[in-house]
């Protein structure tokens, strides 16, 4: 169900067809509550996408309407395919854009995973 005052899920955006098979995609991983592949234009030497299979616009429709069981399953895949990734040590940066403000660019709801190098401040800073 869509958050009120956001809009709709819209099926044929890109990671709905990346889920659907009509696309095809780098899959680092898979279970039944995720789906996790390299973004076709990393900012990282590792930048993974991991997205939930469900119907979700953003975070804010995730956290509204998934089940309980699908936000755990999906917040342990997103641990899981970074700890897969050899990340736990180093480190790494889990990260979701949402709205117009956190510029999301495609409306369905996923998290980015970045890591292989020291990543710097979480923001920049106006100074930097
Ligand atoms: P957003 O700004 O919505 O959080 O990020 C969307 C991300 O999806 C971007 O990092 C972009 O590079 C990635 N992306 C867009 N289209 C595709 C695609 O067709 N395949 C893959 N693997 N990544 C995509």
């Amino acid at each position: 169900m869509p958050v009120s005052g956001l809009p709709p899920y819209d099926r044929s955006n890109i990671f709905a067809r990346i889920l659907r098979g009509e696309i095809p995609a780098k899959k680092v991983y898979e279970d039944e509550h995720a789906f996790a592949f390299h973004d076709i234009s990393p900012q990282a030497p590792v930048h993974v996408l991991v997205v939930p299979k469900g119907d979700y616009v953003s975070l804010a429709d995730f956290a509204a309407s998934a089940p309980a069981e699908t936000i755990a399953g999906f917040w342990r895949a997103v641990a899981k395919v970074a700890k897969d990734l050899t990340l736990e040590v180093s480190g790494y940066r889990v990260l979701t854009n949402m709205g117009v403000h956190g510029h999301q660019e495609v409306p369905h709801f996923h998290v980015h995973i970045f890591g292989g190098r020291p990543l710097g401040r979480m923001m920049p800073r106006a100074d930097d």
